[in-house]
Protein backbone atom coordinates (compact mmCIF):
# COMPACT_ATOMS: atom_id res chain seq x y z
CA UNK A 1 0.00 0.00 0.00
CA UNK A 2 1.49 3.53 -0.76
CA UNK A 3 2.06 6.01 1.83
CA UNK A 4 0.75 9.30 0.15
CA UNK A 5 3.29 11.16 2.99
CA UNK A 6 5.47 10.71 -0.17
CA UNK A 7 2.98 11.44 -2.95
CA UNK A 8 3.59 13.24 -6.44
CA UNK A 9 6.64 14.27 -7.27
CA UNK A 10 8.83 12.57 -4.53
CA UNK A 11 8.67 16.06 -2.12
CA UNK A 12 7.41 14.83 1.34
CA UNK A 13 3.99 15.77 2.04
CA UNK A 14 4.82 17.01 5.49
CA UNK A 15 7.35 19.28 3.67
CA UNK A 16 4.46 20.88 1.33
CA UNK A 17 2.09 21.59 4.36
CA UNK A 18 2.53 25.87 6.08
CA UNK A 19 4.29 25.55 9.32
CA UNK A 20 2.85 27.20 12.27
CA UNK A 21 3.19 29.48 14.04
CA UNK A 22 4.52 31.24 11.01
CA UNK A 23 7.33 33.18 9.86
CA UNK A 24 6.39 37.09 10.22
CA UNK A 25 9.02 39.81 9.42
CA UNK A 26 7.15 42.05 11.49
CA UNK A 27 7.15 40.26 14.38
CA UNK A 28 10.63 39.63 14.60
CA UNK A 29 11.19 43.27 13.96
CA UNK A 30 8.48 44.34 16.86
CA UNK A 31 10.11 41.83 19.23
CA UNK A 32 13.58 43.28 19.09
CA UNK A 33 12.39 46.80 19.29
CA UNK A 34 10.94 45.31 22.56
CA UNK A 35 14.20 43.71 23.49
CA UNK A 36 16.34 46.76 22.89
CA UNK A 37 13.63 48.93 23.95
CA UNK A 38 13.95 49.11 28.19
CA UNK A 39 11.00 48.35 28.82
CA UNK A 40 9.74 44.26 29.05
CA UNK A 41 6.48 44.31 31.20
CA UNK A 42 4.03 47.13 31.73
CA UNK A 43 4.41 47.01 35.38
CA UNK A 44 7.89 48.55 35.09
CA UNK A 45 8.53 52.24 34.73
CA UNK A 46 7.26 53.81 31.36
CA UNK A 47 9.90 54.78 28.73
CA UNK A 48 7.62 57.89 27.26
CA UNK A 49 6.34 56.23 24.71
CA UNK A 50 2.76 54.29 24.48
CA UNK A 51 3.12 50.63 25.85
CA UNK A 52 3.13 47.42 23.31
CA UNK A 53 0.72 46.43 25.44
CA UNK A 54 -2.00 49.22 25.30
CA UNK A 55 -1.56 49.04 21.40
CA UNK A 56 -2.41 45.83 21.16
CA UNK A 57 -5.06 46.64 23.53
CA UNK A 58 -6.05 49.70 21.31
CA UNK A 59 -6.39 47.68 18.10
CA UNK A 60 -7.72 44.37 19.04
CA UNK A 61 -10.62 46.18 20.77
CA UNK A 62 -10.86 48.37 17.77
CA UNK A 63 -10.85 45.52 15.80
CA UNK A 64 -14.06 43.97 17.57
CA UNK A 65 -15.48 47.63 17.36
CA UNK A 66 -15.70 47.54 21.13
CA UNK A 67 -14.27 49.79 23.72
CA UNK A 68 -12.44 47.76 25.93
CA UNK A 69 -9.76 45.09 25.86
CA UNK A 70 -7.45 43.84 28.88
CA UNK A 71 -4.80 41.69 27.92
CA UNK A 72 -3.71 38.88 29.81
CA UNK A 73 -0.98 36.14 30.12
CA UNK A 74 -3.27 33.57 28.96
CA UNK A 75 -7.26 32.31 27.77
CA UNK A 76 -7.36 30.57 30.99
CA UNK A 77 -6.75 33.85 32.59
CA UNK A 78 -8.87 35.86 30.96
CA UNK A 79 -11.67 33.41 31.80
CA UNK A 80 -10.26 33.35 34.91
CA UNK A 81 -10.56 37.70 35.28
CA UNK A 82 -13.60 37.65 33.47
CA UNK A 83 -15.29 35.41 36.34
CA UNK A 84 -14.21 37.73 38.83
CA UNK A 85 -15.38 40.94 37.54
CA UNK A 86 -18.64 39.68 36.86
CA UNK A 87 -18.76 39.11 41.19
CA UNK A 88 -20.80 35.65 40.66
CA UNK A 89 -20.81 34.54 44.13
CA UNK A 90 -18.58 31.83 45.65
CA UNK A 91 -20.01 28.13 44.37
CA UNK A 92 -22.62 29.53 42.02
CA UNK A 93 -23.03 27.50 39.23
CA UNK A 94 -21.61 28.34 35.33
CA UNK A 95 -22.79 26.24 32.22
CA UNK A 96 -20.10 24.96 30.63
CA UNK A 97 -19.78 22.87 27.33
CA UNK A 98 -19.81 18.92 27.84
CA UNK A 99 -16.45 18.88 24.87
CA UNK A 100 -13.87 22.27 25.59
CA UNK A 101 -10.45 22.78 25.91
CA UNK A 102 -10.20 21.51 30.10
CA UNK A 103 -9.17 25.48 30.94
CA UNK A 104 -12.68 26.11 30.06
CA UNK A 105 -13.71 23.83 33.06
CA UNK A 106 -10.74 23.95 35.49
CA UNK A 107 -10.98 28.26 35.53
CA UNK A 108 -14.65 27.81 36.73
CA UNK A 109 -13.46 25.79 39.65
CA UNK A 110 -10.93 27.45 40.07
CA UNK A 111 -12.65 30.87 40.52
CA UNK A 112 -14.42 29.39 43.46
CA UNK A 113 -17.35 28.47 41.24
CA UNK A 114 -19.00 25.09 39.83
CA UNK A 115 -18.75 23.92 36.34
CA UNK A 116 -21.97 22.39 35.14
CA UNK A 117 -21.29 20.11 32.26
CA UNK A 118 -23.28 20.73 29.70
CA UNK A 119 -24.41 18.77 26.43
CA UNK A 120 -23.64 19.91 22.84
CA UNK A 121 -25.62 20.22 20.00
CA UNK A 122 -24.35 16.77 17.92
CA UNK A 123 -24.63 19.26 14.67
CA UNK A 124 -22.51 21.86 15.34
CA UNK A 125 -20.51 20.36 18.35
CA UNK A 126 -21.10 23.94 20.22
CA UNK A 127 -23.11 23.87 23.37
CA UNK A 128 -26.77 22.77 23.04
CA UNK A 129 -29.49 25.92 24.23
CA UNK A 130 -32.00 23.82 24.88
CA UNK A 131 -29.46 21.44 27.35
CA UNK A 132 -28.02 24.89 28.76
CA UNK A 133 -31.74 25.58 30.01
CA UNK A 134 -32.27 22.30 31.10
CA UNK A 135 -29.64 22.23 33.60
CA UNK A 136 -30.39 25.46 35.09
CA UNK A 137 -30.95 25.88 38.97
CA UNK A 138 -31.41 28.87 41.32
CA UNK A 139 -27.57 28.74 41.59
CA UNK A 140 -26.74 29.22 38.04
CA UNK A 141 -24.87 32.78 37.91
CA UNK A 142 -23.81 32.56 34.39
CA UNK A 143 -22.98 30.55 30.82
CA UNK A 144 -19.37 30.25 29.20
CA UNK A 145 -20.32 29.81 25.18
CA UNK A 146 -17.16 28.21 23.51
CA UNK A 147 -17.45 28.92 19.43
CA UNK A 148 -15.86 25.19 19.54
CA UNK A 149 -13.78 23.94 16.74
CA UNK A 150 -15.54 25.72 12.83
CA UNK A 151 -18.28 26.90 14.94
CA UNK A 152 -20.37 29.25 16.66
CA UNK A 153 -22.55 28.44 19.38
CA UNK A 154 -26.62 29.70 18.88
CA UNK A 155 -25.72 33.04 19.81
CA UNK A 156 -29.57 34.20 19.23
CA UNK A 157 -30.18 31.33 21.49
CA UNK A 158 -27.87 31.96 24.34
CA UNK A 159 -28.47 36.19 24.70
CA UNK A 160 -32.29 35.02 25.04
CA UNK A 161 -31.83 32.63 28.13
CA UNK A 162 -29.24 34.58 29.96
CA UNK A 163 -32.03 37.81 29.16
CA UNK A 164 -34.92 35.67 30.58
CA UNK A 165 -33.03 34.37 33.34
CA UNK A 166 -31.08 36.93 34.45
CA UNK A 167 -27.59 35.10 33.97
CA UNK A 168 -24.54 36.32 32.75
CA UNK A 169 -23.00 35.02 28.94
CA UNK A 170 -19.11 35.24 28.63
CA UNK A 171 -18.40 34.11 25.11
CA UNK A 172 -14.75 32.10 24.66
CA UNK A 173 -13.80 32.79 21.17
CA UNK A 174 -10.51 31.54 22.09
CA UNK A 175 -11.17 29.12 18.60
CA UNK A 176 -12.89 31.97 16.91
CA UNK A 177 -10.60 34.81 16.80
CA UNK A 178 -12.86 36.84 14.05
CA UNK A 179 -15.54 35.07 13.20
CA UNK A 180 -18.85 36.66 12.69
CA UNK A 181 -22.47 35.99 13.66
CA UNK A 182 -24.85 37.85 11.77
CA UNK A 183 -22.71 39.95 10.25
CA UNK A 184 -21.04 41.14 13.98
CA UNK A 185 -17.74 39.47 15.79
CA UNK A 186 -17.95 36.87 18.28
CA UNK A 187 -16.84 38.11 21.62
CA UNK A 188 -19.17 41.24 21.00
CA UNK A 189 -22.45 39.55 22.26
CA UNK A 190 -22.02 38.51 25.70
CA UNK A 191 -20.67 40.80 28.60
CA UNK A 192 -17.10 39.58 28.12
CA UNK A 193 -15.57 37.60 25.02
CA UNK A 194 -11.95 35.86 26.39
CA UNK A 195 -9.52 34.79 23.64
CA UNK A 196 -6.69 32.94 23.48
CA UNK A 197 -3.07 33.37 21.94
CA UNK A 198 -1.76 29.72 22.91
CA UNK A 199 0.61 28.92 19.86
CA UNK A 200 -1.96 26.83 18.53
CA UNK A 201 -4.82 29.07 17.90
CA UNK A 202 -5.04 31.77 14.83
CA UNK A 203 -3.93 34.42 16.31
CA UNK A 204 -0.59 33.63 18.65
CA UNK A 205 2.32 34.67 20.37
CA UNK A 206 3.14 31.52 21.98
CA UNK A 207 1.40 32.13 24.91
CA UNK A 208 -1.07 35.24 25.63
CA UNK A 209 -4.90 36.59 26.61
CA UNK A 210 -7.29 38.99 26.08
CA UNK A 211 -11.14 40.25 27.29
CA UNK A 212 -12.98 42.67 25.68
CA UNK A 213 -16.18 44.21 26.84
CA UNK A 214 -18.06 47.43 26.33
CA UNK A 215 -18.74 47.65 30.03
CA UNK A 216 -16.24 50.38 31.56
CA UNK A 217 -17.11 49.10 34.79
CA UNK A 218 -16.23 45.30 34.14
CA UNK A 219 -13.32 46.75 32.15
CA UNK A 220 -11.72 47.90 34.90
CA UNK A 221 -12.03 45.37 37.14
CA UNK A 222 -10.78 42.86 34.73
CA UNK A 223 -7.52 45.05 34.35
CA UNK A 224 -7.23 45.69 38.32
CA UNK A 225 -7.53 41.56 38.27
CA UNK A 226 -5.05 40.71 36.17
CA UNK A 227 -2.34 43.70 37.32
CA UNK A 228 -2.32 43.20 40.92
CA UNK A 229 -4.87 45.91 41.50
CA UNK A 230 -3.58 48.94 39.30
CA UNK A 231 -4.69 50.58 36.51
CA UNK A 232 -2.76 52.62 33.48
CA UNK A 233 -1.01 55.58 34.82
CA UNK A 234 -1.90 58.92 32.49
CA UNK A 235 0.32 59.83 30.18
CA UNK A 236 3.51 58.80 32.77
CA UNK A 237 6.99 60.76 31.48
CA UNK A 238 10.00 58.69 31.02
CA UNK A 239 10.93 56.89 34.41
CA UNK A 240 7.61 57.15 36.03
CA UNK A 241 5.38 54.22 37.05
CA UNK A 242 4.03 52.88 33.98
CA UNK A 243 0.62 51.97 36.26
CA UNK A 244 -1.13 53.17 39.10
CA UNK A 245 -1.77 52.22 41.96
CA UNK A 246 -5.73 51.67 42.47
CA UNK A 247 -6.95 48.49 44.30
CA UNK A 248 -10.30 48.21 44.33
CA UNK A 249 -9.93 44.53 44.36
CA UNK A 250 -7.90 41.75 45.23
CA UNK A 251 -5.97 41.50 42.01
CA UNK A 252 -2.94 39.09 41.31
CA UNK A 253 -0.19 39.10 38.64
CA UNK A 254 -1.58 37.58 34.75
CA UNK A 255 0.10 40.27 32.42
CA UNK A 256 1.02 39.64 29.06
CA UNK A 257 4.60 40.61 28.43
CA UNK A 258 5.57 43.29 25.98
CA UNK A 259 7.38 40.64 23.59
CA UNK A 260 4.06 38.64 23.32
CA UNK A 261 1.88 42.17 23.10
CA UNK A 262 4.50 43.26 20.17
CA UNK A 263 4.20 40.46 17.90
CA UNK A 264 0.63 40.15 18.55
CA UNK A 265 0.60 43.65 16.89
CA UNK A 266 2.20 42.66 13.97
CA UNK A 267 0.06 39.33 13.49
CA UNK A 268 -3.36 40.99 14.13
CA UNK A 269 -3.55 43.07 10.80
CA UNK A 270 -3.15 39.90 9.00
CA UNK A 271 -5.49 37.96 10.67
CA UNK A 272 -8.18 38.22 8.31
CA UNK A 273 -6.61 37.46 5.45
CA UNK A 274 -5.25 34.34 6.73
CA UNK A 275 -9.31 33.50 7.67
CA UNK A 276 -9.94 34.14 4.46
CA UNK A 277 -7.48 31.44 3.22
CA UNK A 278 -8.30 29.21 5.65
CA UNK A 279 -12.28 29.75 4.58
CA UNK A 280 -11.51 29.38 0.51
CA UNK A 281 -9.65 25.89 1.51
CA UNK A 282 -12.20 24.80 3.60
CA UNK A 283 -14.80 25.57 1.16
CA UNK A 284 -12.79 23.29 -1.47
CA UNK A 285 -12.32 20.52 1.02
CA UNK A 286 -15.97 20.46 2.23
CA UNK A 287 -16.85 19.80 -1.68
CA UNK A 288 -14.18 16.91 -2.05
CA UNK A 289 -15.20 15.31 1.60
CA UNK A 290 -19.12 15.80 0.22
CA UNK A 291 -18.61 13.37 -2.76
CA UNK A 292 -17.75 10.73 -0.22
CA UNK A 293 -20.14 8.25 1.50
CA UNK A 294 -17.72 7.80 4.45
CA UNK A 295 -17.73 10.97 5.35
CA UNK A 296 -19.42 14.30 6.23
CA UNK A 297 -18.54 17.90 7.35
CA UNK A 298 -19.72 20.29 9.81
CA UNK A 299 -22.33 22.64 9.11
CA UNK A 300 -21.92 25.88 9.98
CA UNK A 301 -24.51 27.43 12.89
CA UNK A 302 -27.36 28.80 10.79
CA UNK A 303 -26.28 32.65 11.27
CA UNK A 304 -22.98 32.37 11.28
CA UNK A 305 -21.83 34.87 8.63
CA UNK A 306 -18.54 34.60 8.52
CA UNK A 307 -16.89 31.28 9.47
CA UNK A 308 -13.20 30.75 10.53
CA UNK A 309 -11.54 27.61 11.32
CA UNK A 310 -9.07 26.50 14.39
CA UNK A 311 -9.67 22.65 13.77
CA UNK A 312 -11.27 21.61 10.53
CA UNK A 313 -13.70 18.94 11.48
CA UNK A 314 -14.62 15.54 9.77
CA UNK A 315 -17.23 13.46 10.92
CA UNK A 316 -17.31 9.72 9.93
CA UNK A 317 -20.16 7.82 9.00
CA UNK A 318 -19.31 4.81 11.12
CA UNK A 319 -17.02 5.48 14.15
CA UNK A 320 -13.95 3.57 12.75
CA UNK A 321 -13.25 0.14 14.05
CA UNK A 322 -9.24 0.85 15.70
CA UNK A 323 -10.89 3.40 18.03
CA UNK A 324 -10.79 7.34 16.68
CA UNK A 325 -7.38 8.15 18.33
CA UNK A 326 -5.82 5.34 15.90
CA UNK A 327 -8.02 6.50 12.77
CA UNK A 328 -6.51 10.10 13.79
CA UNK A 329 -2.99 9.03 14.14
CA UNK A 330 -3.12 6.86 10.61
CA UNK A 331 -4.71 9.69 9.25
CA UNK A 332 -1.85 12.11 10.10
CA UNK A 333 0.46 9.72 9.30
CA UNK A 334 -0.87 9.54 5.52
CA UNK A 335 -1.55 13.49 5.48
CA UNK A 336 1.55 14.01 7.21
CA UNK A 337 0.56 16.77 9.85
CA UNK A 338 -0.66 16.37 13.21
CA UNK A 339 -4.95 15.36 13.03
CA UNK A 340 -6.25 15.20 16.30
CA UNK A 341 -9.60 13.73 17.80
CA UNK A 342 -11.84 16.39 19.44
CA UNK A 343 -11.25 17.37 23.48
CA UNK A 344 -12.12 14.50 25.53
CA UNK A 345 -15.91 14.67 26.82
CA UNK A 346 -15.07 16.71 30.58
CA UNK A 347 -17.06 13.72 32.22
CA UNK A 348 -14.58 11.81 30.96
CA UNK A 349 -11.45 14.05 30.34
CA UNK A 350 -8.08 13.29 31.83
CA UNK A 351 -6.89 16.44 32.01
CA UNK A 352 -9.89 16.98 34.19
CA UNK A 353 -9.64 16.12 37.78
CA UNK A 354 -10.66 18.77 40.42
CA UNK A 355 -11.06 15.56 43.05
CA UNK A 356 -7.16 14.96 42.43
CA UNK A 357 -6.70 18.41 43.83
CA UNK A 358 -8.64 18.39 47.13
CA UNK A 359 -6.92 20.88 48.79
CA UNK A 360 -7.63 23.83 45.97
CA UNK A 361 -11.31 23.62 46.97
CA UNK A 362 -13.55 24.63 49.54
CA UNK A 363 -14.68 20.76 50.86
CA UNK A 364 -18.44 21.93 50.41
CA UNK A 365 -17.88 23.16 46.72
CA UNK A 366 -15.22 20.06 46.55
CA UNK A 367 -18.39 17.63 46.89
CA UNK A 368 -20.61 19.45 43.67
CA UNK A 369 -16.82 19.38 41.32
CA UNK A 370 -17.16 15.72 40.25
CA UNK A 371 -17.19 15.70 36.81
CA UNK A 372 -18.70 11.50 36.52
CA UNK A 373 -22.13 12.64 37.42
CA UNK A 374 -22.99 14.29 34.38
CA UNK A 375 -24.24 12.29 31.28
CA UNK A 376 -23.20 14.14 27.93
CA UNK A 377 -24.50 11.43 25.19
CA UNK A 378 -24.04 13.65 22.29
CA UNK A 379 -20.59 14.95 23.28
CA UNK A 380 -19.25 11.43 23.88
CA UNK A 381 -21.05 10.26 20.54
CA UNK A 382 -19.07 13.08 18.70
CA UNK A 383 -16.02 12.09 20.37
CA UNK A 384 -16.05 8.65 18.42
CA UNK A 385 -16.61 9.82 15.35
CA UNK A 386 -15.03 13.11 14.46
CA UNK A 387 -11.31 13.58 13.37
CA UNK A 388 -9.42 17.56 13.29
CA UNK A 389 -7.31 18.54 10.89
CA UNK A 390 -5.18 21.64 12.29
CA UNK A 391 -6.35 25.16 10.72
CA UNK A 392 -2.79 26.00 9.40
CA UNK A 393 -3.09 23.16 6.63
CA UNK A 394 -5.69 24.99 5.14
CA UNK A 395 -3.57 28.21 5.00
CA UNK A 396 -2.60 25.58 1.92
CA UNK A 397 -2.08 26.92 -1.82
CA UNK A 398 -0.87 23.50 -2.80
CA UNK A 399 -4.21 22.54 -4.15
CA UNK A 400 -2.48 18.91 -5.30
CA UNK A 401 -1.67 18.37 -1.90
CA UNK A 402 -4.55 19.20 -0.84
CA UNK A 403 -6.37 16.67 -3.20
CA UNK A 404 -4.51 13.77 -1.17
CA UNK A 405 -7.04 14.49 1.54
CA UNK A 406 -9.97 12.50 0.13
CA UNK A 407 -7.16 9.46 -0.71
CA UNK A 408 -5.89 9.44 2.84
CA UNK A 409 -8.77 9.70 4.61
CA UNK A 410 -9.75 5.92 2.30
CA UNK A 411 -6.23 4.78 3.29
CA UNK A 412 -6.36 5.33 7.04
CA UNK A 413 -10.20 3.52 6.48
CA UNK A 414 -8.59 0.67 4.87
CA UNK A 415 -5.55 0.46 7.27
CA UNK A 416 -8.17 0.94 10.24
CA UNK A 417 -10.32 -2.15 8.76
CA UNK A 418 -7.26 -4.18 8.53
CA UNK A 419 -6.03 -3.57 12.14
CA UNK A 420 -9.53 -4.86 13.15
CA UNK A 421 -9.56 -7.76 11.47
CA UNK A 422 -5.44 -8.41 12.41
CA UNK A 423 -6.72 -8.18 16.06
CA UNK A 424 -9.58 -10.35 15.61
CA UNK A 425 -7.72 -13.01 14.17
C1 LIG B 1 -7.00 27.23 24.21
C2 LIG B 1 -8.32 27.40 24.87
C3 LIG B 1 -8.47 27.98 26.13
C4 LIG B 1 -7.31 28.26 27.06
O1 LIG B 1 -6.37 29.11 26.58
P1 LIG B 1 -4.90 29.12 27.23
O2 LIG B 1 -4.28 30.29 26.57
O3 LIG B 1 -4.26 27.81 26.87
O4 LIG B 1 -5.05 29.28 28.68
C5 LIG B 1 -9.74 28.22 26.61
N1 LIG B 1 -10.82 27.90 25.89
C6 LIG B 1 -10.72 27.31 24.69
C7 LIG B 1 -11.98 26.98 23.94
C8 LIG B 1 -9.48 27.02 24.14
O5 LIG B 1 -9.41 26.42 22.96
Amino acid sequence: MTNLAHYGDGQKLSDRWPTWPPQDDQAEENAIAVLRSGRWAISETSTGSKPWEQRFAEDFAAYHDVPYCVPCSSGTSAITIALEALGLTRGAEVLVPGITWVACASAVAGAGLVPVLVDIDPRTLCMSVDAAEAALTPSTEAILAVHYGCNTVDIDGFLSLCQRRGLALIEDCAQAHGAEYRNKKVGTFGDIGVFSMQASKVLTAGEGGAAITCDERLYELMAQYRADGRLYARNPSAGQPQLRQVGDVQGRNLCMSEIQAAILTARLPKLDAENQRRRATARLLDRMLDRMQSVATVPAERHMTKRTYYRYCIRLAKPPLCGIEDFAAALGRELGINCEVLHQPLNACRLYNPLGSPQKYDPEILARLNPTQYSLPNAEKAWTEIVTIPQYLLLTSDYAALETVPLSIDQALYASQTVDSQAAR
